[in-house]
C-alpha cells in the first residue's frame, strides 16, 4: 500500500531502526516507545488488522516477538518483565493500520498502567461465563 508507513519502511523507503527481519516479517524501534527498547514486529504482507492476516504469519510474528522478548532480556536495556500488545482496531487503540506487535520492556517504576472500566471489580456468576462462551462457540 504505497501511503503506509509499515509498507515504506518494509522496502527501504521510510527509515527504521532495524534489529531484526527475515522474508516474512521484520522487527524495528517503535518512534515513540513507551519504555526504552519498545519494538514493533510487522508483517512484509500489508494487512489491516487480524482478520486480514494469514495465521501462519500471525504465527511467526508471535515466535519473533519471542526471540526479540529474550534478546531485550539478554541486552543492557532494563527489561525485567515485557508485554505483548496488538491493537486490532481504532476503537482498540489501533493508530496504524498496517497490523504490528508490539513487545514492551517493563520495569518496575516505567510508569505504564492499564485502567479497567467500572465493570471490571464485578466478578460475573458461572452462569454469566457460560452464557458467553455459548456465544463466543457458536462464532468458531
Ligand atoms: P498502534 O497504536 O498499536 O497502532 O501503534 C502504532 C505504533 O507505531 C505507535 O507506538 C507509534 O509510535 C509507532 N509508529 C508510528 N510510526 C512509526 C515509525 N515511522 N517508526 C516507528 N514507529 C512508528
Ligand atoms: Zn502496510
Amino acid at each position: 500500500m504505497e501511503n503506509c508507513i509499515f509498507c515504506k519502511i518494509s522496502k527501504g523507503t521510510a527509515p527504521a531502526s532495524v534489529v531484526f527481519e527475515d522474508e516474512i516479517c521484520f522487527a524495528f524501534m517503535d518512534i515513540q516507545p513507551v519504555t526504552p527498547g519498545h519494538v514493533l514486529v510487522v508483517p512484509r504482507q500489508h494487512a489491516i488488522g487480524l482478520e486480514d492476516l494469514p495465521p501462519q504469519i500471525g504465527g511467526h510474528l508471535f515466535q519473533v516477538g519471542q526471540k526479540i522478548a529474550a534478546g531485550l532480556k539478554k541486552s543492557d536495556i532494563q527489561s525485567d518483565g515485557i508485554n505483548f500488545f496488538l491493537a486490532d482496531g481504532a476503537v482498540a487503540f489501533q493508530t496504524v493500520f498496517h497490523v504490528h506487535l508490539h513487545v514492551i520492556p517493563r520495569f518496575s517504576g516505567d510508569g505504564f498502567r492499564l485502567s479497567f472500566g467500572p465493570s471490571y471489580r464485578i466478578l460475573p456468576e458461572r452462569e454469566e461465563l457460560d452464557r458467553l462462551a455459548k456465544l463466543l462457540k457458536s462464532g468458531l
